[in-house]
């Protein structure tokens, strides 16, 4: 499986070093792979639609219910409209 840094936190951390430079030439002799930032959401939902799942990233409604979801086997694990990664921790559970 290949990793992939972002340029800007290669050269922070190569900052002050002797290699600062060489690093810098070379990060910017490479070619940049087509990627995108994984974001990271959770489903809930709200007073309003207690019965209906939100996204946290995009607030598009996925699902009328959790039990629709199971029964459709639709994926829980992402958003299927803005492909956010459902494995945020609900900030409610530490309550
Ligand atoms: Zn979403």
């Amino acid at each position: 499986m290949d990793s992939y840094f972002r340029a800007r936190d290669i050269l922070d951390k190569a900052m002050g070093t002797d290699s600062y430079f060489q690093i810098k030439s070379i990060l910017l002799g490479l070619k940049a792979a087509d990627v995108v930032e994984m974001r990271h959401g959770r489903w809930m939902t709200t007073d309003a639609y207690p019965h209906h799942l939100y996204c946290s990233v995009c607030y598009k409604t996925y699902a009328k219910n959790a039990k629709w979801v199971n029964e459709l086997d639709l994926p829980t694990n992402y958003c299927p409209n803005c492909g956010a990664r459902m494995d945020k921790e609900d900030e409610h559970e530490a309550d």
